[in-house]
């Protein structure tokens, strides 16, 4: 059995009181590897560690810092096929998935962000002749950055990249459900000479390793993205500490197809956006709102689409729909699906735990792509966030009806709208809240705009610019002219 360790000062390293917890494949069931269940001696070791290493890193040039974080990368892609194994037996997601999209999206993360740094620029205000303001920009000590299961190194790469571009040190607190991409990153950061302390990655349970990386009194940074409930109490501990907080949180995101929509491309995208990584994406769309013309054919072409996509083994290149990530996870899924039967929804396919074609995965946790019809905008299937693959398609009669029923919800994540009609795309997009809008296209990613959520979705927001303004301070210098 693999044993993960923690990896401090530049060092793997076991946890301090000796626990482990165990790590299952979701896709059979079975413990394959043990990850340390950490507490707050560790995090107290690893901020030491990184308190230490912050002088020399905050004062190391842009250009070394950048180097450094460029090897990171092209390890990272040296290793696509170990690293896309590892999530994929960690995470139950289809390997080919995390062969195309998370590990090289980690990768290009570091990427991204090593050669952002090098262009970084900062302000200057001429206050009438009288003085000169300019911003300094400075890193912000040891940042704590807590990430989630559902796409393991690219969320956590999401911000360790811009911590550690713009000159602070990092505790990291990947997700104990699925610890094996971290662990695999922190020796690859160690072979590409990152400098002992500038990253260190503590492994164990939210409420003990990540409540103590969070009230940690000298980790003035804390940059989370998880569910709506832990962000909140996260919150309520940085808030009397004044810590600077990020917040990206769950969601619940509308599909608004128009009639005049090519059918097509909104049915072969709202397959994607409603199944891929078994709907645990954050920004998958799981409510259908489809223009009452077109409501019967898309709904029939989903549901053949869906009924097709049968689960299979995430190891099998040619799978695309793999398992939920856990066993609390998938019957939480479930239950899920009995509330929307209780409240009256008709089941149009799926609903039901699966199991895929051969031995290896027979005790894995599968199911079926479910589609739902027939509840309104209010009801709880509607309401909360159920990740995973489940969606609900109702209809709607004009544009306000569509907007209104796209906002019934305390999130606001993202959203799709379907339409050829431009004028439409564009006031649609404005009145949906929502943090992203994608108009006839889903996912398409540009590291440089702002990414985050509205109303209970977060709080601020990541991603280019925002990112680095985010982990830095900035300080206003007033030189006087007369
Ligand atoms: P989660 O909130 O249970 O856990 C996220 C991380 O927080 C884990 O590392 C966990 O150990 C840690 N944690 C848990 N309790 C904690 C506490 N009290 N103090 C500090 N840390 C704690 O979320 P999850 O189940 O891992 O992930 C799924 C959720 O993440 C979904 O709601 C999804 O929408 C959301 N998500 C949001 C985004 C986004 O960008 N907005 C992206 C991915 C996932």
């Amino acid at each position: 059995m693999k044993t993960i360790l923690n990896y401090m000062n530049g060092e793997l390293t076991p946890p301090a009181g000796g626990r482990y917890l165990d790590n299952e494949d979701p896709s059979t069931g079975k413990v394959y590897s043990r990850c340390p269940d950490s507490g707050a001696e560790d995090i107290e070791r690893a901020v030491a560690a990184a308190e230490a290493a912050f002088p020399a890193w905050s004062n190391t040039s842009a250009e070394m810092r950048g180097r450094v974080m460029s090897r990171i990368a092209d390890l990272i892609e040296a290793n696509l096929d170990p690293l896309a194994e590892a999530e994929c037996i960690d995470n139950g997601k289809p390997i080919t998935l995390a062969r195309k999209v998370d590990i090289p999206r980690a990768a290009a993360n570091f990427r991204f962000f090593a050669g952002a740094i090098q262009h970084a620029a900062s302000e200057a205000h001429m206050t009438d002749g009288l003085a000169l303001n300019y911003t300094q920009r400075r890193p912000r000590g040891v940042a704590g950055l807590i990430s989630p299961w559902n796409l393991p190194l690219y969320l956590l790469t999401w911000k360790v990249a811009p911590a550690i571009a713009t000159g602070n040190t990092a505790v990291a607190k990947p997700s104990e459900v699925t610890p094996m991409t971290a662990f695999l990153l922190s020796q690859l950061c160690t072979e590409a000479g990152l400098p002992p302390g500038v990253l260190n990655v503590v492994h164990g349970r939210g409420p003990a390793a990540g409540a103590a990386l969070v009230a940690h009194p000298r980790v003035p940074t804390i940059s989370f993205t998880g569910g709506t409930v832990t962000g909140a109490a996260i919150a309520s501990t940085c808030a009397p500490m004044f810590k600077r907080l990020s917040l990206e949180l769950g969601g619940k995101n509308p599909n608004v197809i128009f009639a005049d929509a090519d059918l097509d491309q909104a049915v072969a995208t709202s397959m994607r956006s409603s199944f891929a990584n078994q709907g645990q994406i954050c920004l998958c769309g799981s409510r259908i709102l489809v223009e009452r013309p077109a409501f019967e054919p898309f709904v029939a072409r989903l549901v053949e689409g869906a009924s097709k996509l049968s689960a299979g083994d995430p190891l099998d290149p040619a799978t695309e729909h793999g398992a939920l990530v856990s066993r609390p996870h998938m019957e939480k899924v479930l239950a899920c699906i009995e509330v929307a039967r209780r409240e009256g929804g008709e089941i149009l396919c799926g609903g039901r735990r699966v199991q895929p074609p051969g031995q290896r995965c027979a005790g894995g946790y599968f199911i079926a792509p479910t589609v739902i019809t027939g509840l309104g905008p209010s009801c709880r299937t509607n309401q909360e966030e159920i990740f995973g693959p489940v969606v609900t398609v109702a209809p709607f009669d004009d544009e306000q009806e569509a907007v209104a029923s796209a906002n019934e919800t305390r999130y606001g994540l993202s959203a799709t709208v379907w339409t050829r009609d431009l004028a439409r795309a564009h006031r649609v997009a404005g009145a949906i809240q929502s943090g992203t809008v994608w108009v006839n296209c889903w996912l398409l990613r540009d590291l440089r705009v702002p990414f985050g959520g509205m109303k209970h979705s977060g709080l601020g927001r990541e991603g280019g610019e925002d990112s680095m303004r985010f982990f830095t301070e900035p300080k206003n210098v007033c030189i006087g002219m007369r």
